[in-house]
């Protein structure tokens, strides 16, 4: 605790400007006060702003992730890394399907295609975040595999995928030319 210049109150000291209370603050040193308080404020927004900013463009940067079964989409890139990702569905589906067969109208073909679909957006998805997170611009040479394993309990589908994550080679600086006149 300190205690205040002029009425001598005792305050925790971040209370105290220049050692006076709130009260008993001259007014330049109030004015001063509110000045600081106010750059305090812009600053926050400023950051506020930014981190906004920051966000939006880690955003486009997570969308922009080219995800493609082409071998080579550039000539000049950098391998960055192998990645896989891996997707397993418990399914009744399957089964039906493979037994069923008397019951398939549509129905069931579009269920199966339903969670294929489901499934290889999962993996596309940890794909571009696995990406994102070598800073790479795409992942090429995407292969995806599926399998159905019948069990006791029920059947099993899993989807297997390997990618290559790369990043586009910053273009090479053309040397400055000086225009002689
Ligand atoms: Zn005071």
């Amino acid at each position: 605790m300190a205690n205040c210049k002029k009425c001598n109150y005792s305050y925790p000291p971040k209370e105290l400007t220049d050692g006076y209370c709130i009260d008993c603050e001259p007014s330049e040193i109030k004015q001063k006060r509110k000045e600081e308080e106010q750059k305090k404020q812009i600053i926050n927004q400023k950051q506020r702003e930014d981190k906004i900013l920051q966000d939006k463009l880690l955003l486009e940067k997570y969308n922009s992730i080219i995800l493609t079964t082409e071998m080579s989409i550039k000539e000049d890139i950098e391998r960055i890394e192998l990645i896989s990702s891996e997707c397993i569905y418990g399914l009744n589906i399957v089964k039906d399907f493979f037994t069923g067969i008397r019951d398939i109208v549509g129905g069931n073909i579009k269920s199966l295609e339903k969670s294929l679909k489901d499934a290889k957006g999962k993996v596309m998805d940890d794909f571009r975040r696995q990406a994102f997170e070598l800073h790479g611009d795409a992942v090429i040479a995407i292969k995806i595999e599926h399998t159905y394993n019948n069990t006791g309990g029920g059947s099993i589908m899993s989807i297997f995928a390997t990618g290559t994550v790369i990043k586009f080679s910053p273009p090479s600086t053309s040397p400055e030319v000086e225009c002689i006149n």
